[in-house]
């Protein structure tokens, strides 16, 4: 499954909602990716691109996320889930607000103000927060350094990356990193090894 998807799963995000639904073949039901019920576990979930292609599965739609009724959507509100589908996908490349809305065919200035009134933050906060997220990830299960991490997530430097991840998280990112590893008795959960 893409990671993306999964991750919009586990965090109820609506960025893929109406272009992936998820069947849980151990309930028989299918969902959206943004639906609040119970995170699933992942072996047991299947991806569809339709609700038809779920229901031929046998799969009966959610009673709490109706993902059979088609998402009415303001145009508004489908320009900001193709930003956070796009942040989601390119946070680790340098995205400014204009190569954002080079990229959905807008005005910067448009994108901003319309962004930011729907998700009660500007596009480039909304940005900050899921490099954080990235970074804080990489801190609790590699042993990538600073400099690797900050890149990896689409910062310039390591200072600014530092000082962006303290003002979200309250914590240094060397301070966070000794915090997980002694949340796990001393050892990283490592999943990567080394610096790629
Ligand atoms: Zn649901």
């Amino acid at each position: 499954m893409n990671e993306h998807i999964w991750q919009a799963i586990v965090a109820c995000d609506p960025a893929y909602d109406g272009r992936v639904y998820y069947g849980l073949l151990t309930t028989g039901i299918f969902c959206k990716p943004s639906c609040k019920s119970k995170t699933p576990n992942k072996q047991n979930v299947r991806i569809y691109s339709s609700p038809e292609e779920a229901q031929r599965d046998g799969l009966r739609p959610c009673k709490r996320c109706r993902p059979d009724k088609p998402i009415h959507h303001s145009p508004d509100v489908e320009l900001v889930e193709q930003l956070t589908r796009l942040i989601h996908e390119r946070y680790h490349d340098s995205l400014t607000l204009s190569e954002m809305a080079a990229h959905l065919y807008i005005s910067p200035f448009y994108l901003q103000k319309c962004f930011t009134r729907i998700m009660n933050m500007s596009p480039a906060n909304y940005l900050k927060a899921i490099r954080v997220q990235a970074a804080k990830a990489m801190l609790a299960e590699t042993k990538m350094s600073m400099t690797s991490i900050a890149h990896a997530v689409g910062f310039q430097n390591s200072a600014y990356f530092s000082s962006v991840f303290q003002k979200a998280t309250g914590y240094a990112p060397t301070a966070y990193r000794a915090m997980m590893l002694e949340e796990n008795g001393g050892n990283p959960r490592l999943i990567r090894t080394s610096d790629q």
